[in-house]
């Protein structure tokens, strides 16, 4: 099983202390995640427009992973207007990936949020904005399939929010909409703290605090972003004792659909890292996720 991690954008424009984790730079930043197990980085994230200077801090950056032999999965972004007939046109900051992939890995996964409505809703409604979410992953898929390319596109479940209409907030929606595309180029990112976080706030549509997803849901998981909730609620943090997620049940329900993807930490170092030690608690986190694919291993 590959254990990943996601590394925040500023980590990838400049020396950063906060978003590397406490390391001195990006270089050092991935060897100790590389020393720590983890093979995938996360860019977390990538829009689609990005100016000149920020695509080539991003291309560095990328090279770099790819240096050290690691992969990378992308936090992409379904929003905005673009279109084309070429992936390139559609999603412009992913030209120099698009290029260069093939010589380090064999596909590239691209995590996305539902298109919803944040603060100021334009009175899109639910309904609509999951149409429109079907329609563009749609198109999307046209062009990867004419261009032949080994992209999977993984809808992201999200946490659900006060002020936002977003069809992503539920385990439920997210597979209607994923079998709606009905694609082998679309599928899931199980965001398990987000689903967490709902269950224990009563806001996950039919599904009670100690529920797992569905098997359809199950089935069509492509990437995780795996992260534990702190006393109040808050996510993103790490897989410490002091923080909770039902990680053994999430991992082993993968297991039992033979899940072949990233377990991949996401976790938001500058919500915590005045209080403990990031780099250490990176760690633990990653020891816990090896542990429990050590244990699979001997199952078998
Ligand atoms: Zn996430």
């Amino acid at each position: 099983m590959n254990i990943g991690c996601s590394i925040q954008s500023p980590a990838f424009r400049e020396n950063h202390h906060i978003y590397l984790a406490q390391n001195n730079s990006l270089d050092l930043f991935l060897e100790k995640l590389k020393n720590d197990g983890v093979t995938s980085i996360e860019i977390r994230k990538l829009d689609r427009v990005i100016d000149e200077e920020t695509y080539h801090a991003y291309n560095q950056s990328i090279q770099k992973i790819w240096d050290m032999g690691l992969t990378i999965t992308i936090h992409g972004d379904l929003t905005g207007d673009l279109e084309g007939s070429s992936f390139k046109e559609i999603y412009p900051s992913m030209t120099y990936i698009l290029e260069n992939y093939a010589k380090y890995q064999d596909q590239l996964v691209i995590t996305l949020h539902a298109l919803s409505e944040k603060n100021q809703p334009n009175h899109a409604s639910v309904e609509e904005l999951k149409q429109n979410t079907i329609d563009r992953l749609s198109d999307w898929t046209k062009v990867i399939e004419a261009e032949k390319l080994p992209i999977y596109l993984a809808l992201e479940n999200n946490r659900s929010k006060e002020k936002a209409i977003d069809p992503g907030n539920s385990c439920k929606v997210v597979v209607e909409m994923v079998e709606a595309v009905n694609n082998p180029h679309v599928g899931i990112c199980w965001d398990m703290g987000h689903l967490y976080s709902n269950l224990i706030e009563g806001k996950e549509l039919q599904m009670e605090l100690n529920d797992l997803p569905s098997k359809k849901f199950l089935e069509k998981v492509y990437h995780t972003h795996i992260h534990a909730l702190n006393d109040a609620g808050k996510t993103h943090f790490p897989l410490t004792q002091d923080f909770d997620l039902p990680i053994e049940d999430y991992v082993s329900a993968l297991y039992g659909v033979d899940y072949q993807g990233v377990l991949n930490l996401e976790l938001s170092f500058d919500r915590y890292e005045q209080e403990m030690p990031v780099n250490e608690n990176i760690l633990i986190s990653v020891e816990k996720l090896k542990r429990l694919s050590k244990y699979k291993v001997m199952e078998e």
